[in-house]
C-alpha cells in the first residue's frame, strides 16, 4: 500500500487536532506517514499522539533552523520525502501557512493542487466548496503526486493505533543568502483562548458589534464557553478585532461543532469559511439578513441584549 504523508501541524512538538483529522483522511487513502518539521527533538515528542491516530511512520525533518525560516523548512521536507516515497499523496491543513505550502509544494513537484478539501473517496476524488462555497465540486488531481489541504473541522478524527516508526530525514540546508528567518514573535491577543480552527466552538463578530471596545461582549461569551473569538472582515478592516482573527475566504475556515455570529449579516464571502460548521447561531436585528438562511437556531434581536444574557446563562451552567 502507497504512503500518504501528512504535514504535522504542531507548537513545539505538540501536535494540534487537524493533524489527526488528516491523518484519519489518509488511512482511506494508503497508509499515514506523518512529517514532523522543527526543531531537534520535537518528532520524539509528537510521536505518541501520531501513533496513537494511525501514524505507520513518523519522519523527523529536525533542524536548528527550521523554526526561524517560516514555511520552506516544510516544503523542502516533503518536497523531499515525495521524491524519495512516491506516496499516493501529501494532506496538508488548508490553514494560512498550510495552504502556502501546498502551494509551492505543488509548483516545486509539479504537482496538481486542491485546496479547501472537505472530503476525499478512496480513488483520490476531492470533495471542495469553491466560489467561496456556492458550488460544492468533486475533483482529482491527474498530474503528479495529488497534494490536498483539508479544510479543519471537515473530518472526525479517530483514534486508530498505528506502529509510528520514527525516520529521520536529511534535509539539505539551503544557502543562507536565500531564506528569510524570523527574528521574533509575539502573540497578539488570544491569552489561553483556543486557536480558531482547533476551537471546538468559535463565537465571531461583525460589523455590529461596533468598535473595538464592545467586542468585550463577544470575548465574554467566548469565554464562558472556552471559545476561540472570529471576526468579520468588515469587523478586522473597521480595527474593531485583528486580522489573524477573520474568518472567510480570505481569513481563516473553521468548522467547529458550534459556531455563534453576533452581528454578522451572512456575506457569501464569509460564509465560505464557517457554513460547514455542524450548528450556527446568529444573532442579528435583521430578521432579512443572510446568515439566518444557513443558521440551525436565529434570534432576531440586539447582540447587546442578547449575548450578555447568553453569557450569564452559559456561566450559571
Ligand atoms: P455587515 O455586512 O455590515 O453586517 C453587519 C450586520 O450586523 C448586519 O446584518 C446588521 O443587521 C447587524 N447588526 C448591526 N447592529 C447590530 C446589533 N446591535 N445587534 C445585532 N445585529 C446587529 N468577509 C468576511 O467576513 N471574511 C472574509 O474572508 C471576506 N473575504 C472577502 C473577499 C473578497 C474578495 C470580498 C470582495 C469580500 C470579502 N469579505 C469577507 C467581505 C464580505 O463581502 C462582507 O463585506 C463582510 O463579511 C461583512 O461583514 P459583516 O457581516 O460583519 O458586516
Amino acid at each position: 500500500m502507497s504512503e500518504v504523508l501528512v504535514l504535522v501541524d504542531h507548537a513545539d512538538g505538540e501536535v494540534k487536532k487537524n493533524t489527526f483529522e488528516l491523518l484519519t483522511l489518509a488511512r482511506g487513502l494508503g497508509e499515514p506517514s506523518a512529517v514532523v518539521v522543527g526543531a531537534p527533538g520535537v518528532a520524539a515528542k509528537a510521536r505518541e499522539a501520531l501513533a496513537g491516530h494511525g501514524a505507520e511512520k513518523v519522519y523527523a525533518a529536525e533542524s536548528d533552523t527550521a523554526d526561524s525560516r517560516l514555511i520552506t523548512p516544510s516544503v523542502d521536507a516533503l518536497a523531499l520525502l515525495v521524491e524519495r516515497a512516491a506516496p499516493a499523496a501529501v494532506l496538508v491543513g488548508a490553514t494560512i501557512t498550510g495552504k502556502e505550502v501546498a502551494g509551492r509544494l505543488a509548483v516545486r513537484t509539479g504537482s496538481g493542487v486542491l485546496v479547501e478539501v472537505d472530503g476525499v473517496d478512496a480513488d483520490g476524488t476531492a470533495t471542495q466548496a469553491v466560489f467561496g462555497g456556492a458550488y460544492v465540486v468533486k475533483s482529482k488531481v491527474t498530474t503528479g503526486v495529488p497534494v490536498l489541504s483539508v479544510r479543519p473541522g471537515a473530518v472526525e478524527a479517530e483514534a486508530v493505533a498505528g506502529a509510528g516508526v520514527e525516520e529521520s530525514v536529511e534535509v539539505p540546508e539551503r544557502d543562507a543568502r536565500l531564506v528569510t528567518r524570523i527574528t521574533g514573535s509575539e502573540p497578539i491577543v488570544g491569552g489561553d483562548r483556543p486557536e480558531l480552527t482547533d476551537a471546538s466552538v468559535v463565537v465571531a463578530g461583525g460589523r455590529g458589534v461596533g468598535s473595538a471596545e464592545s467586542f468585550s461582549v463577544v470575548e465574554q461569551l467566548a469565554d464562558a464557553f472556552g471559545a476561540a473569538v472570529g471576526a468579520s472582515r468588515a469587523a478586522v478592516d473597521s480595527g474593531y478585532y485583528p486580522g489573524q482573527f477573520q474568518v472567510g475566504q480570505t481569513g481563516k475556515s473553521v468548522s467547529p461543532q458550534l459556531y455563534i455570529a453576533l452581528g454578522i449579516s451572512g456575506a457569501i464571502q464569509h460564509r465560505a469559511g464557517m457554513q460547514t460548521s455542524k450548528t450556527i447561531v446568529a444573532v442579528n436585528k435583521d430578521a432579512e439578513a443572510p446568515i439566518f438562511e444557513i443558521a440551525d437556531f436565529g434570534v432576531v434581536g440586539d447582540l447587546f441584549s442578547v449575548a450578555p444574557q447568553l453569557t450569564e446563562e452559559v456561566t450559571r451552567r
